[in-house]
Protein backbone atom coordinates (compact mmCIF):
# COMPACT_ATOMS: atom_id res chain seq x y z
CA UNK A 1 0.00 0.00 0.00
CA UNK A 2 1.72 3.37 -0.94
CA UNK A 3 1.18 6.53 1.47
CA UNK A 4 -1.86 7.73 -0.13
CA UNK A 5 -3.79 4.40 -0.04
CA UNK A 6 -2.65 4.63 3.60
CA UNK A 7 -3.98 8.07 4.01
CA UNK A 8 -7.18 7.65 2.16
CA UNK A 9 -8.10 4.15 3.97
CA UNK A 10 -7.27 5.71 7.59
CA UNK A 11 -10.31 8.34 6.97
CA UNK A 12 -11.97 5.42 4.49
CA UNK A 13 -12.09 7.84 1.91
CA UNK A 14 -11.66 7.17 -1.92
CA UNK A 15 -9.43 8.84 -4.29
CA UNK A 16 -12.62 9.94 -5.85
CA UNK A 17 -14.22 11.51 -2.61
CA UNK A 18 -13.46 15.37 -1.44
CA UNK A 19 -10.53 15.35 0.16
CA UNK A 20 -10.09 18.18 2.56
CA UNK A 21 -6.77 19.96 3.25
CA UNK A 22 -5.97 20.06 6.79
CA UNK A 23 -4.39 23.37 7.27
CA UNK A 24 -7.62 24.95 5.68
CA UNK A 25 -9.74 23.12 7.76
CA UNK A 26 -8.06 23.30 11.38
CA UNK A 27 -6.62 26.82 11.10
CA UNK A 28 -9.06 28.83 8.86
CA UNK A 29 -12.11 26.30 9.05
CA UNK A 30 -12.80 26.02 5.15
CA UNK A 31 -13.26 22.93 3.44
CA UNK A 32 -10.67 23.27 0.68
CA UNK A 33 -9.45 20.46 -1.64
CA UNK A 34 -6.50 18.53 -0.70
CA UNK A 35 -4.27 17.88 -3.80
CA UNK A 36 -1.18 16.51 -2.26
CA UNK A 37 -0.56 13.68 1.01
CA UNK A 38 2.89 15.70 2.58
CA UNK A 39 5.33 13.71 4.72
CA UNK A 40 5.36 15.84 7.39
CA UNK A 41 8.97 14.70 8.48
CA UNK A 42 10.98 13.49 5.82
CA UNK A 43 14.06 11.83 6.61
CA UNK A 44 16.34 10.15 4.94
CA UNK A 45 16.45 6.89 3.11
CA UNK A 46 12.64 5.14 4.12
CA UNK A 47 10.35 7.71 4.24
CA UNK A 48 7.61 7.15 7.13
CA UNK A 49 4.36 6.29 6.50
CA UNK A 50 2.57 6.49 9.08
CA UNK A 51 -0.44 8.06 9.69
CA UNK A 52 0.79 10.65 11.93
CA UNK A 53 3.68 11.46 9.47
CA UNK A 54 1.02 11.53 6.39
CA UNK A 55 -1.00 15.10 6.31
CA UNK A 56 -3.50 16.11 3.19
CA UNK A 57 -2.45 19.92 1.66
CA UNK A 58 -3.82 21.47 -1.06
CA UNK A 59 -1.34 22.80 -4.00
CA UNK A 60 -0.97 26.12 -2.05
CA UNK A 61 -0.18 24.91 1.14
CA UNK A 62 2.02 22.15 0.36
CA UNK A 63 3.87 24.89 -1.61
CA UNK A 64 4.81 26.64 1.60
CA UNK A 65 5.30 23.86 3.16
CA UNK A 66 8.20 22.74 0.80
CA UNK A 67 9.31 26.25 0.70
CA UNK A 68 9.52 26.40 4.81
CA UNK A 69 6.61 28.96 5.07
CA UNK A 70 4.74 26.24 7.52
CA UNK A 71 7.08 24.67 9.50
CA UNK A 72 6.67 21.11 10.05
CA UNK A 73 6.30 22.02 13.88
CA UNK A 74 2.99 23.52 13.06
CA UNK A 75 2.26 21.41 10.62
CA UNK A 76 3.06 18.32 13.18
CA UNK A 77 0.47 20.13 15.82
CA UNK A 78 -2.55 20.94 13.17
CA UNK A 79 -2.22 17.15 11.81
CA UNK A 80 -2.36 15.50 15.31
CA UNK A 81 -5.40 18.25 15.74
CA UNK A 82 -6.93 16.52 12.49
CA UNK A 83 -6.71 13.66 14.00
CA UNK A 84 -8.66 13.98 16.33
CA UNK A 85 -11.14 15.83 15.28
CA UNK A 86 -11.42 15.24 11.58
CA UNK A 87 -14.69 15.94 9.26
CA UNK A 88 -15.29 12.19 7.80
ZN1 LIG B 1 5.22 17.18 0.45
Amino acid sequence: MNYKEKYYNHFNIHLVDFCYCEYSWIVKRVAVEAQNIHHIAHGKGKKNNNIENLMALSYENHQKAHNEKLNRYDLKEIHLKFLKNHPY
